[in-house]
């Protein structure tokens, strides 16, 4: 066995654990939440859940190997461009960095996405993320291994290309661990003065990817309406 081989795998099935845990804490904490916040919203949806952790944790796989590799190569290659020193770009970048990671990925979510919704690779690849209905907290995750794997790739891609601080990059995982969560829950977390504000016409809480989740031929993006007010293909908020 090559040398580095080793540590790489060994990475990559940390990196799998630390995904699966992370999935099962915070899906776990906001399915709790729910059930403080409304009560009963998930009765009927036993069978239901079991299945989107079964995904979920199949899919925590496919996102932490490439993860775990590129993170090997980070420490152990230099591979990446990912900086640990703030100064080591101009601080403007910090912040600016952030969004440019978010719209980037959501720029692949929304057409992969839209891809996924023609009928042939809905079939194959996308069903098993519509099966739920309505979607829970445990519902972030549940993909088939095709659209686990083209979520899977998006961060460990853009490291190779785009320079983000560790730090910033930890945000941008913890933004999409949450986001992915909360859009899912069936109830908005967010306040209404800010869902229903000119800001909040730009972004995608779970008013928005709850009407996907309704409608299916709608409603794309993942973080931002951009690509879904370009296209036309925005239908709105629902009221979960
Ligand atoms: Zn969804
Ligand atoms: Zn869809």
């Amino acid at each position: 066995m090559p040398d580095n081989l080793a540590p790489a795998l060994l990475s990559a099935a940390a990196m799998t654990a630390i995904v699966g845990v992370r999935y099962l804490v915070t899906s776990g904490f906001f399915a709790w939440l729910t059930g403080r916040v409304r009560p009963g919203l998930y009765r009927e949806l036993r069978p239901q859940i079991g299945r989107e952790v079964r995904w979920s944790l199949l899919s925590a796989a496919i996102y932490g190997i490439p993860a775990g590799v590129v993170a090997w190569g980070w420490q152990a290659r230099g591979w990446t461009q990912v900086y640990t020193t703030a100064g080591a770009y101009p601080l403007w970048w910090l912040p600016a960095s952030y969004l440019v990671y978010l719209f980037l990925h959501d720029t692949w979510f929304y057409w992969t996405h839209r891809w996924m919704h023609r009928r042939r690779i809905f079939e194959l690849a996308h069903a098993v993320h519509h099966a739920s209905k309505p979607p829970t907290a445990w519902a972030a995750m549940s993909f088939h291994p095709i659209e686990a794997l083209t979520g899977a790739v998006v961060i460990p891609a853009l490291v190779f290309f785009v320079p983000i601080h560790v730090a910033v990059l930890g945000l941008v995982l913890l933004t999409m661990t949450v986001m992915g969560i909360t859009n899912h829950m069936g109830w908005e977390m967010f306040p209404r003065w800010l869902v229903h504000s000119r800001l909040g016409h730009h972004l995608i809480t779970a008013s928005h990817h709850q009407r996907h989740h309704e409608f299916y031929r709608c409603n794309y993006g993942l973080y931002f309406r951009f690509w879904d007010h370009l296209c036309k293909t925005d239908r709105g908020l629902s009221a979960p």
